[in-house]
């Protein structure tokens, strides 16, 4: 565990590429929000990037052609917050370790996200989980505590055991260690993984994009209760945002105000105490009963009756 992933993916180019070549393809040198681009971070580890393929096809030839005395990883980087589409191909991370390891060298997957639940039986699927990522065969899968796997800031390196060693005795390991009250935080979050059920319902992210339409519908009609005649039901989609499962929709009820300066009102909601986040469609202010929990109800209605 370290600070963040940003974090973990330095330590692992340090510690497994540092003085020799790293090899990705030029369909995965993202830029994740806050500035973390995947070039910028290899320069610092000290790795040599070497860059293979096109932006919308890389095959494994590719990388069989850039290899040199010099390559120690193959590595791959998951599109966490855009997508390609067409015509497109690229190397499968199960493809890429098993060549990495037939030539000597070891894989890298920067997994992003840390999906722990495969979530594809609530609609949502093409963001790979942590156990698909290890079970491929990557020596080191690097992702996130804080998006999908709900816990406090911070990056996760799962690993071989020598993978892990190479990076517990770099010393950017020290740089970018994880506190304790982050550990602890993150200790309590992976608790609630031993059961899914208690996951999906404790984790707030698991719960909202888990949760059954039909009780999305009650907590939006429950709002535009309080709220009266100016609010509507709106049916529509909620974004997974966050920089994860790019391009997926929702279905969700929306409450719906119609406001002759609906801007301003959105302004209005933002510096009200508690900040509440909607958003624009047209002359509406849209709120997704989807991110509104049970015990917010009251006070959306009344921040909506304040500054409506
Ligand atoms: C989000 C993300 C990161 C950075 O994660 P932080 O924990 O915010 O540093 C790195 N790689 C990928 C693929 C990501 O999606």
């Amino acid at each position: 565990m370290v600070n963040n992933a940003a974090g973990a993916l330095l330590l692992a180019l340090s510690a497994l590429a540092r003085g020799g070549e790293a090899v990705v393809s030029r369909g995965e040198l993202v830029e994740i929000g806050g500035s973390f681009r995947i070039p910028d971070i290899m320069a610092r580890s000290g790795a040599k990037l070497v860059e293979v393929g096109t932006t919308n096809r890389t095959h494994p030839a590719d990388y069989d052609r850039a290899l040199t005395p010099d390559s120690k990883i193959l590595l791959k980087v998951h599109r966490s917050n855009f997508q390609v589409t067409g015509f497109t191909a690229d190397v499968a991370v199960v493809e890429l370790a098993e060549m990495a390891h037939a030539r000597g060298l070891a894989c890298v997957y920067d997994l992003g996200s840390g999906l722990l639940i495969n979530l594809s039986a609530w609609g949502l699927s093409g963001e790979p989980t942590v156990s698909e990522g290890v079970a491929a065969g990557a020596d080191l899968v690097v992702f996130s505590g804080d998006k999908l796997l709900g816990g406090p800031q911070a990056g996760i390196l799962v690993g071989t055991e020598k993978a892990i060693a190479a990076c517990r005795a770099d010393p950017i390991a020290r740089a970018v260690r994880a506190d304790k009250l982050t550990l602890a935080a993150l200790e309590a979050t992976l608790a609630l993984y031993r059961d899914h059920t208690t996951a999906r319902r404790e984790i707030p992210v698991l719960r909202m994009l888990t949760e059954d339409l039909g009780s999305v519908k009650r907590r939006a009609t429950a709002v535009l209760q309080g709220v009266g005649d100016k609010a509507e039901l709106v049916e529509g989609d909620s974004e997974v945002g966050g920089g994860s499962f790019p391009g997926a929709k929702l279905k969700t009820w929306l409450v719906g105000i119609k406001h002759p300066a609906p801007d301003t009102f959105v302004t209005q909601l933002r510096s009200h105490d508690p900040p509440i986040i909607a958003r624009v469609a047209g002359s509406r202010v849209l709120l997704d009963a989807r991110t509104i929990f049970p015990e917010q109800v009251e006070t959306v209605v009344a921040a909506l009756k304040a500054d409506g």
